[in-house]
């Protein structure tokens, strides 16, 4: 079984299903817990934003992974 490790907090995910406890996003994987802060940090983003277009989410989104990948965690902004 392959081993796959999450691109932000760099836990190895024990049984790794794709969907369920890991999730692949924009090329990266990522944990579940790491999953739940992101659309926490997302949901406001995406309410607010008009027009809303899939190449401007694609972005954010990168964006937002690059970031936390480099922090090591997603942070929520205050
Ligand atoms: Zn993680």
């Amino acid at each position: 079984m392959k081993t796959i490790v999450c691109d932000v907090c760099k836990r190895v995910i024990q049984q790794p299903e794709h969907e369920r406890n890991y999730f692949h996003i924009a090329r990266r994987d990522i944990c579940e817990s790491c999953k739940d802060q992101m659309d926490l940090i997302l949901k406001p983003v995406l309410r607010t934003k008009q027009p809303f277009t899939y190449a401007w989410f694609d972005q954010t989104l990168q964006d937002m992974l690059e970031k936390a990948i480099g922090r090591g965690k997603f942070e929520t902004p205050k």
